[in-house]
């Protein structure tokens, strides 16, 4: 008892844990207001198809502006909203703006595709069924259109539950991807058991890609390796354009990165993408 009340002192004498507590629970309580009065918002950043050049698609990322403290990342909030009970509320939101944008894409770009992530937390519930129907009804965006991004180690986590769900978002007709691959610890068996379609390379080996040849041999054998389970391969972070010539040298279809385009506002993303085809009369 004596340990355990001793245990309690520390921590409330520890300044960094108890200004992390405070900040994470002064986030919290700003959270839900954030999200009802437009500080939160959703920048998106375009997929580009390597061989072509054109922007063929979309990642929402959410962003938070707060009053006073500035921008906020998402690696700080969405632990926040993870950890109590908001990252529901908070995924609602932005698959609704996802739908919404999307939707608005596919007038320019019937095959445009937005991707959104999707933390680990809601892969234990049938939940997430419900709110990717909605926001897609809501919308009148099509399950075919949307990407939804969950890592190997969150679909680990929740085992067999994560994905019976995923199996029927993708009977659904929502496509699945792979996020940050390479910096979880799954196995080749249970990479073939996500019924996922697209594979993200983690910006780290992208980023590491010019410099490093045992790099360059892992990016290699992991496209092969989603080649011959049937995805299709994303990289994230290209910053240079020599990363992106080499990676689609080396058979990556799909690119993503601050050398093609920051995460931005939807207006900006609009512009990128390709006009509509014009019907011309022949003869
Ligand atoms: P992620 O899904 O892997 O997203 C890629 C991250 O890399 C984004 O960071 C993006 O801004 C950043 N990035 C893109 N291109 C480059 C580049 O060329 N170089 C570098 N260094 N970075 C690049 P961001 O926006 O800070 O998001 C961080 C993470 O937060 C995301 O990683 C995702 O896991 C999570 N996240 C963001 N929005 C949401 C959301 O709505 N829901 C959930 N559950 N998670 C989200
Ligand atoms: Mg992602
Ligand atoms: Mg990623
Ligand atoms: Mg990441």
């Amino acid at each position: 008892k004596a340990a355990a009340d001793q245990g309690t002192c520390w921590k409330i004498h520890d300044p960094a844990a108890n200004g992390a507590q405070q900040w994470a629970l002064s986030l919290l309580g700003e959270l839900d207001q954030a999200i009802d009065n437009g500080h939160l918002w959703v920048a998106y950043q375009p997929k580009m198809e390597l061989a072509s050049r054109r922007i063929i698609g979309a990642e929402a990322l959410a962003r938070w502006t707060h009053a006073t403290r500035g921008p906020i990342g998402p690696d700080e909030f969405i632990q926040v909203a993870e950890r109590h009970g908001r990252i529901e509320k908070l995924t609602a939101f932005v698959l609704n703006d996802a739908a919404r944008v999307g939707a608005e894409a596919m007038r320019q770009d019937p095959d445009f595709c937005i991707s959104v992530n999707i933390s680990s937390a809601l892969l234990a519930s049938r939940n997430i069924i419900d709110m990717v129907r909605q926001a897609l009804a809501a919308n009148a965006f099509p399950a075919a259109n949307l990407i939804l991004e969950v890592t190997e180690t969150a679909a680990m986590a929740e085992g067999r539950v994560a994905i019976a769900l995923l199996e029927e978002l993708r009977d659904m007709g929502v496509r699945l991807s792979i996020d940050d691959y390479g910096t979880g610890m799954s196995t080749l068996e249970y990479l073939r058991s996500i019924p996922a379609t697209e594979l993200k390379i983690d910006k780290q080996f992208s980023m590491a890609l010019q410099s490093s040849a045992e790099d360059q041999a892992v990016v290699q054998s992991t496209i092969e390796l989603a080649h011959a389970l049937g995805m299709i391969v994303v990289a994230e972070g290209i910053e240079t354009a020599e990363t992106l010539y080499l990676l689609d040298q080396m058979g990556c279809e799909i690119g993503q990165g601050y050398h093609i385009c920051r995460p931005t506002d939807w207006e900006t993303i609009l512009t990128m993408i390709p006009a509509p085809a014009r019907i011309v009369a022949n003869g």
